[in-house]
């Protein structure tokens, strides 16, 4: 085991607990400190007989093939030793259960678009009752997930890294949404790009099914490809194109075309978590794997409506009286808060925490989309600076405050649309564990306002 990082650290922590022995190793003296303190023996594999390994588990991080293969690596080619990753120890847990037993399998993966595709798919699902589990290249860690069992269905996102290391990943639907040149130094140009995504059809049988998008030359070339000599059942996707067979979704309008007969499915502009093409192209593959997966139009379009967006980023929570809550946690510094800001007007804008050297001053031509600033943490005062003249400012403190006078300030105003923003343009270890805490609590904050009326007094 190579690399003691959060995904390497799981994966050692899955064999030791499977009964491997496990050698453990990491060139960081820090990160190694932190995986004994997990419970990892440390092993140092630079002095150890490679003879005797079984594989060498590496770590999405390290260099695989390109731009050079990671000395180790290379020591594992020289002695026979196979090269894997957790996704393939993922894999041969499954692949070791009785067939029935098996749980289903979606893997998605592409060039833009995984994770909202992998969070969407697993929404959808999970408002339909289904017992679903997401993870793999987002969030948790795919060894981290809740046990196997045979009517569980794990949607897993999928980087080339992880492709790259995997052999018996079996996806019973595995959807490649785009590819374009990207991260070609770590596969040695395209087409080492593009084999390390193909690698998600591998081991598919004519029971599975390849959802592929067909808005690009490199994507419509696979497509082409696999109906030609595939095992697997193919189904096109665009957002570009209306499919003579497939699944449709032009300017938002979502076409069920699978078995050759075009059922309008209902406008993407009533979805307010998808909007723009790149969405469309997302919520048509999320369609094709929905009904895959035995869910009917109705369940998937009541899905994509509900779909809050990915969480932390720019995830629209809901509405009190007309006010729109919007929690964009994710946004540590002033570029990741610019989307935000542009995206809105009337702007109920929560910030601080602790701010970047540079603060807040690069977004100021768009000071004019804010209507009210709410500050807290240790960022406070030299935000307030900032924005003096320019923004009617106030100093809360604490993100509670900030959340309840937004609120109000808000709602009595009067606006078109107004948005209470969380985007703090701040990193939040003054008073949060890390970003996806602070977003949890103003999540729950708004929730409870929901459910509970305001108070009267301020
Ligand atoms: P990934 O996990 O592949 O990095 P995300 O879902 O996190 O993708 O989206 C990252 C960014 O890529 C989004 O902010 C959006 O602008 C863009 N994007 C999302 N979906 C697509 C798509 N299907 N095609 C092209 N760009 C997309």
């Amino acid at each position: 085991m190579y690399g003691l990082g959060r995904t390497g650290l799981s994966a050692a922590l899955a064999l030791k607990a499977g009964g491997a022995r496990v050698h453990a190793w990491d060139d960081n003296e820090e990160t190694r400190a932190k995986a004994e303190a997990a419970g990892i023996a440390l092993s140092d594999i630079n002095k150890r007989d490679w003879q005797t390994f079984a594989a060498l588990v590496l770590s999405p991080g390290i260099p695989y093939k390109f731009p050079q293969p990671h000395r180790l690596v290379r020591m594992a080619e020289m002695t026979g030793v196979p090269v894997i990753g957790d996704m393939e120890l993922f894999a041969r847990a499954v692949q070791a259960l009785p067939e029935r037993g098996r749980p289903k399998v979606v893997g998605i993966t592409g060039t833009n678009g995984k994770s909202t595709t992998t969070t969407l798919i697993g929404h959808i699902l999970k408002e339909a009752g289904r017992d679903v589990r997401v993870g793999g290249n987002i969030g948790t860690g795919v060894l981290d997930l809740a046990a196997l069992h045979s009517n569980a269905i794990y949607v897993l996102e999928l980087s080339s890294y992880q492709l790259d290391l995997v052999k018996s990943l079996h996806c019973n639907v595995a959807v490649m949404l785009n590819l374009s040149p990207d991260h070609l130094d770590r596969h040695g140009g395209m087409d080492g790009y593009q084999a390390a995504k193909m690698r998600i059809f591998q081991n598919q049988t004519p029971q599975d099914l390849a959802v592929i998008g067909f808005d690009d030359i490199y994507t419509q070339s696979m497509a082409i490809g696999l109906s030609a000599s595939g095992p697997q059942r193919v189904t096109q996707i665009s957002s570009t194109y209306t499919l003579g067979k497939g699944v449709s979704a032009v300017e938002g309008r979502l076409y069920d075309n699978l078995n050759g007969k075009a059922e309008f499915i209902g406008k993407l502009e009533d979805c307010p978590a998808l909007q723009g093409r790149h969405n469309f192209q997302n919520a048509a593959a999320a369609y094709a794997t929905c009904r895959a997966l035995g869910l009917d139009p109705a369940t998937i379009m009541a899905g994509l409506k509900s779909f809050p967006g990915l969480a932390h980023r720019m995830e629209n929570i809901g509405a009190i009286d007309g006010v729109r809550f919007v929690n964009d946690s994710k946004a540590t510094n002033a570029q990741a808060a610019e989307q935000a800001l542009r995206a809105f007007k009337n702007i109920y804008w929560i910030a601080g925490g602790v701010a970047k050297a540079e603060g807040i001053m690069p977004l100021a031509p768009l000071f004019s989309h804010v209507s009210k600033a709410y500050l807290f943490g240790q960022a406070e005062e030299a935000f307030t600076a900032t924005l003096q003249g320019k923004v009617p400012v106030q100093a809360c403190g604490t993100l509670d405050r900030a959340v309840d006078q937004a609120f109000r300030d808000a709602k009595a105003a009067g606006d078109t649309s107004p948005v209470v923003l969380l985007s703090p343009a701040c990193a939040s270890f003054d008073q949060f564990k890390d970003y996806e805490h602070r977003g949890d609590v103003f999540r729950s904050l708004v929730k409870a306002m929901m459910s509970a009326p305001l108070k009267e007094s301020a």
